[in-house]
């Protein structure tokens, strides 16, 4: 049984891939700074360490045979807009740190998440965007800050393979959704926030929409995403892939989807004030479908709908759990 660590295990892709992993039979430990917050780990074993620091990753990395690396400082657009110190320096002790664990501890795979934040900001100005190709990163001009990191850290996994011979995996990941995913707090991503804001809302009512809306985006629900993450590990393949879908909608669609979702009628607010990142983004997924033959398939309609649905339980069990005001006597 090969013995596997998930860093970033106590957060949504990493909670899920552990399950998916145990499930499959692998021996699994989870590491993270904070425990899971909506569900018990099913790891066989979890740190609640800081990998910031050198030695918890050494601790972490001992006896492994394959990381999935997905440990990073993280949230929403508004977050990553407004933090870039904070992100670019904690996510380069993260990585910097379990690159050289994993050296030392002799793994034989490493596979690190990256994102679509790598991509050139130059080439997503128009909604109606080219699907990004794995090959257009470079020339570089990532996403301030956090797409800085996850290219830098997409080189030192080439590097850590090509003189270290480590078999490492870098991963695009295109926005990912699905429920245990967070959906407050001000690091919850765009389709947990719209969720949110339509289970709050009354029907008829109104919801604040970041931008005009017309800003596109494609999403992948968590269990391609941890089937993919399998795959590409299962596979031989080193260089940077995307891991989405190719179906791309515009926020006020996703809104309306929701909306639809809920059976609510929802009129949108358009805050233009609020950062709203690219303009237009999508998975160009040919290379994927070459390497893996196979790629993301879950269609967003069909995703939502469970994910809605978790978001809104969530924030009925939440209400209900307040204590009521007494009238005083
Ligand atoms: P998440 O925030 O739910 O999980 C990240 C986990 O890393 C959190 O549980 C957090 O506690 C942990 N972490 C942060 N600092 C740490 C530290 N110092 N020590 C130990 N653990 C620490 O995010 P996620 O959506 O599960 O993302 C997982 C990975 O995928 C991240 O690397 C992220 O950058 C990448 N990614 C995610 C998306 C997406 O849409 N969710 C898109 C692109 C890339």
């Amino acid at each position: 049984m090969k013995n596997v660590l998930v860093t970033g295990a106590g957060g949504f892709i990493g909670h899920h891939l552990v399950k998916y992993l145990v499930a499959k039979g692998y021996k699994v430990r989870g590491a993270d700074i904070k425990m899971p917050e909506y569900e018990a780990t099913a790891a066989h074993e979890f740190l609640q360490v800081d990998l910031r620091l050198h030695d918890a990753c050494q601790a972490a990395t001992a006896g492994m045979d394959e990381v999935y690396h997905l440990a990073a400082d993280m949230g929403g657009i508004g977050f990553i807009s407004g933090s870039h110190a904070e992100i670019t320096l904690n996510n380069t002790l993260i990585s910097a740190h379990m690159a050289k664990a994993a050296h030392d501890a002799k793994v034989g795979k490493f596979l690190f998440s990256s994102s679509a934040c790598v991509y050139p900001q130059h080439l997503q100005t128009s909604p109606d965007v080219t699907p990004l190709h794995e090959d257009v990163a470079w020339p570089a001009q990532p996403e301030e800050g956090y797409g800085l990191e996850k290219i830098y850290m997409e080189k030192l996994c080439q590097y850590m393979h090509e003189d270290w011979g480590i078999s490492t995996r870098s991963v695009r990941f295109h926005n990912v959704y699905g429920w245990l995913g967070t959906y407050d707090g001000g690091r919850e991503k765009v389709p947990a926030a719209i969720c949110r804001k339509v289970a709050l809302c009354p029907d008829g009512g109104e919801i604040e929409v970041w931008g005009d809306g017309l800003q596109t985006r494609s999403f992948m629900y968590i269990d391609d995403c941890v089937e993919g993450l399998f795959r590409l590990m299962q596979s031989d393949y080193t260089a940077p892939l995307n891991l989405g879908t190719d179906e791309m909608i515009s926020i006020n669609d996703l809104v309306a989807i929701t909306s639809r979702i809920a059976g609510k009628t929802i009129r949108m607010r358009h805050d233009l004030t609020k950062p709203q990142g690219v303009r237009g983004r999508n998975s160009d997924n040919s290379r994927i479908r070459e390497v893996l033959g196979w790629e993301p398939s879950i269609r967003i309609r069909e995703g939502l709908a469970p994910t809605y649905k978790w978001i809104s339980d969530e924030l009925a069990a939440h209400a209900e759990a307040k204590p009521t005001a007494v009238a005083a006597e």
